[in-house]
Formats: C-alpha cells, sequence, structure tokens
C-alpha cells in the first residue's frame, strides 16, 4: 500500500458507547496513530428510527474520555445522502443495479419452499424504470466467489451465487445501510476496515458494491472477535454492565479501560499485560488479533484499574480523586473535607483502591463527624471480638499518655498492650479502628490515627467503649 492508512471509526448511534464499539474504535485509532495514518469518526445514522441524535454526543464524549481524538469528522452518514443516491445512479447507469416493484408478500409467495432464501432476482431483466414503490437491488454476479482479505480470518470465500440481489434505495428512495457505508469508505479513502465480526457476513456485500463503483484499491479487513461474558455468552445489554459511561461513572481510569479494551482480542508477542498508552501504540499489530472470542472480564478490569492507579503519581492520584471527594459524590458535608488531612493519606489510600469511587469510603473517618460505624464489623470485631473492652480501655490509657502523636510511636504502644492480652498485633487492632473508623478495613491504622489526631481518636474510643457492657473486672 502506499501513502498513509486511513482508518474510521463508523458508530450508528442507537446507544451509548458499547464497550464493543470502543474496542473497535480503539484498535483503529493504535493503528491510525502508530502508522502515523488518519483516524475518521462517521456517525451512521441513516437509519432514522433506531438513530438517536443525542447519542451522537454521548458517544463522543465516551471516545475524548477514552482519549481516542479523531482528524477527521464527526461526518453524519444522514447529510451524505445525495452522495449516496448519485452512487446508486452511477450503479444503475453501469448495469450494477435495477428496478424492483416487488412486495414483500410477492417475494415470500413466489419462494416459500424453495432452497434458497431471500429474493428470487424476479426483476433483473425486466428492465423496469424508477417509480413509486420500487426499491433499487444490485445485481449480484452468479458466477465466482468473492474472497475477502481479513488480517484476522485469513481469506474466507463467499459463494456469490448464494448472495442475493440485494437491495441498496429503499422504495422509499432511502440509501440502505451497506451502500451508505461502502460510498462512505470510498468516498473518504478508507484504507483499513476494523470492525467486530458482525459485520463479516456482509463483507461480500461490501466488495462487490466497492468493485462496481470503481473505488480503487480495496481496503484491508480486520473483523474483531465478539466479546463473550463468563457464561462465553454474547454480550447482553441487560444482563452485562456494557456501557462505557458506567464505567467512567464507577471511577475507572480511562488509560486503565484503553489498556484493558487493548487486550481484548489482541496481545502483545511478550505477554505484557499492564501497557501505559504509548506502550500499546508502539506494540499494537493488527496481525497479533485472533478471532477466538474475548472474554470481557470486569474483575480484570477492575485488576487493571488498579494497577494503573498505583501507577499514578500522587499528586496526580489527588486531583484524578478530587471528584469523589468534593460534593456531590463525597458521603461528609463539603466544608468538613481537609485537603492536607487528605494528601497525608493519599499514598496509603492509592495503595488499596482498585477503582476511585472506593476512595471516600477509605477517608471517610477523617471528614465526618462521627464515623459511620459498619453494623456488621461492630458486632463480629467488637462486640464479639476477644478482650475488646479491655483493649479499648488499654488503647485510650496508653493513646492519652503517649509522649508524640505519630504513626510509630502510637504501633509501638499498640504492639505492647497487644502482647499485654496475649493477643497479636493484628487482632488487638480490630476494635480499635471499627472504634475509630467504624470499619474493619482500611488504611494501615496507626498512619489513620496520626491525621485523624488525638483528641478525636480518643473521643471515638470513649464512645465505643461506653456502647459495649461494662468489662468485668
Ligand atoms: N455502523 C456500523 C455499526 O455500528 C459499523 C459499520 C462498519 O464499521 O463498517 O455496527
Ligand atoms: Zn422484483
Amino acid at each position: 500500500m502506499t501513502g498513509r492508512p486511513r482508518l474510521r471509526f463508523a458508530p450508528s448511534p442507537t446507544g451509548h458507547l458499547h464497550v464493543g464499539s470502543a474496542r473497535s474504535a480503539l484498535f483503529n485509532w493504535l493503528y491510525a496513530r502508530q502508522a502515523g495514518g488518519t483516524f475518521i469518526l462517521r456517525i451512521e445514522d441513516t437509519d432514522q428510527e433506531r438513530s438517536r441524535p443525542e447519542l451522537v454526543e454521548a458517544i463522543t464524549s465516551g471516545m475524548s474520555w477514552l482519549g481516542l481524538d479523531w482528524d477527521e469528522g464527526p461526518y453524519l452518514q444522514s447529510q451524505r445522502g445525495e452522495l449516496h443516491r448519485a452512487a446508486a445512479d452511477r450503479l444503475v447507469a453501469a448495469g450494477h443495479a435495477y428496478w424492483c416493484d416487488c412486495t414483500r408478500e410477492q417475494i415470500e409467495a413466489r419462494t416459500k419452499g424453495s432452497a434458497t432464501p431471500g429474493y428470487d432476482r424476479h426483476c433483473r431483466d425486466r428492465g423496469l424504470g424508477p417509480g413509486p414503490g420500487r426499491a433499487l437491488r444490485f445485481r449480484v454476479p452468479q458466477e465466482g466467489t468473492t474472497v475477502v482479505a481479513d488480517v484476522v480470518r485469513g481469506e474466507p470465500a463467499f459463494e456469490n451465487s448464494k448472495i442475493e440481489d440485494f437491495v441498496i434505495l429503499k422504495s422509499n428512495g432511502a440509501p440502505v445501510f451497506i451502500l451508505a457505508n461502502v460510498v462512505d469508505d470510498v468516498d473518504m479513502a478508507v484504507t483499513h476496515v476494523v470492525r467486530g465480526e458482525d459485520h463479516l457476513p456482509n463483507t461480500p456485500k461490501y466488495l462487490l458494491l466497492w468493485r462496481a463503483l470503481e473505488g480503487g484499491p480495496e481496503p484491508v479487513f480486520a473483523h474483531l472477535p465478539l466479546l463473550v461474558n463468563e457464561r462465553r455468552q454474547k454480550l447482553s445489554k441487560r444482563r452485562d454492565p456494557v456501557f462505557v459511561e458506567r464505567y467512567r461513572e464507577e471511577g475507572y481510569l480511562p488509560e486503565a479501560m484503553v489498556n484493558y479494551l487493548a487486550l481484548l482480542g489482541w496481545s502483545p508477542p511478550d505477554g505484557r499485560e499492564i501497557l501505559t498508552r504509548d506502550e500499546l501504540v508502539a506494540a499494537f499489530r493488527l496481525e497479533d488479533v485472533v478471532s477466538s472470542p474475548a472474554f470481557f472480564d470486569v474483575k480484570k478490569l477492575r485488576h487493571f484499574d488498579g494497577e494503573h492507579i498505583r501507577a499514578l503519581p500522587v499528586d496526580e492520584f489527588v486531583e484524578r480523586a478530587r471528584p469523589w471527594l468534593v460534593a456531590p459524590a463525597a458521603p461528609w458535608p463539603p466544608d468538613r473535607f481537609d485537603e492536607a488531612a487528605f494528601r497525608r493519606m493519599a499514598p496509603l489510600v492509592q495503595e488499596r483502591v482498585f477503582v476511585l469511587s472506593e476512595v471516600p469510603a477509605m477517608v471517610d473517618f477523617l471528614f465526618l463527624e462521627d464515623p459511620v460505624i459498619d453494623a456488621r464489623a461492630w458486632e463480629r470485631r467488637v462486640e464479639r471480638g476477644q478482650s475488646a473492652p479491655e483493649l479499648l480501655d488499654a488503647a485510650m490509657a496508653a493513646y492519652d499518655a503517649a509522649p508524640t502523636w505519630e504513626a510509630s510511636p502510637l504501633h509501638q504502644v499498640t504492639a505492647q498492650l497487644a502482647e499485654e492480652h496475649g493477643l497479636g498485633l493484628a487482632k488487638a487492632q480490630f476494635p480499635i479502628r471499627v472504634a475509630v473508623t467504624g470499619r474493619d478495613v482500611g488504611p494501615p491504622l496507626f498512619e489513620s490515627l496520626e491525621v485523624l489526631g488525638r483528641e478525636r481518636t480518643l473521643e471515638r474510643l470513649r464512645v465505643a467503649r461506653a456502647r459495649l457492657a461494662p468489662s468485668p473486672r
């Protein structure tokens, strides 16, 4: 191929940005960026009934969030009807298309029980002209095969005799999807068509149209493998979390999402899994895409997100977490948020969360007046915890007397009183942690106490102690 590659993402605005579509967009984008090519965004909104204009914005905002910037577009296919109709005229003039006045009922009546379903080419040689109620059909050659040059799937061949003379203009004059799709790809000089495998069966029609339109060098195809859920079923909008928007709202990082999406059907030969955007651009090869279905595993995505969170510089982590720390997302009153206190905890929090929306629960004990006590943790770790009243009493005394309020001496005195009660340090921390933070998981306890301060720590221990029955002495 000569010249720079031109690739396009051509979503239909019939839903929010689906992870499968986002994966297609990404693979096109990666290839274009690596090859110094052009990435085009084309909105295929010819289906007036199913397309919703407001979804165009949902798709572009999802792409922007993922960092998939486009060089041309967004083109709206619905505004290119002239071009599509002109192409149809050319096809008629060249004998590649003919008018058909058959109704669906007539076709069904004629083909009932026939071995080859679909249109029976009834009007092929009737020489009809255009007119109301007449659709335009493509004259599919009856001999030979059409071979798709597919980087992922080799060269699947389709027998032309099994392809029906498909409609390209509906009887109301509207161009059919496949016509608009091919005419636009010809017009935009697309060199690579990278899209979901659900489009493979239509590709012979695509190629026949391309050739009939004298579209020049044919594009290379890459039909990407299906995405499936843990039951190996095609992802379903109803059962599975399939919209990119949802991951954005839950606090996933776009770079983690991009990293994970890139591995759905592709992987670098060296087996690396966690890659930055630049590393992906450098390593991506269409030739390394596989054809077998790819499992969209939310657990794995979550793991990737944790890895990318840990890779952020702390300051960057603080910035990314900010939307979750301020109104309306934050669970504390806005004036109680203390940025400096959060910054002190940030490196510890960063080690422990998988998605940003988990950050508030790690630090809410700092910014709420009283900790929200998790009932299960309270029951398990305090009420039924070993020596909890004694431990709380001892901790209050020791913390009250601590010469400096810092994590490491607090650690030391706590280890000591754990030993006095015949407990391991981990166990002894539980009633203290629940009393002070309300939970039995969270960032390291002694750093948490340090940041919370002596007064607030002692007060919370007192409140918890009072909630417990007096210890037998
Ligand atoms: N508009 C089609 C879709 O959203 C994509 C067609 C293509 O990529 O060629 O499924
Ligand atoms: Zn007909």
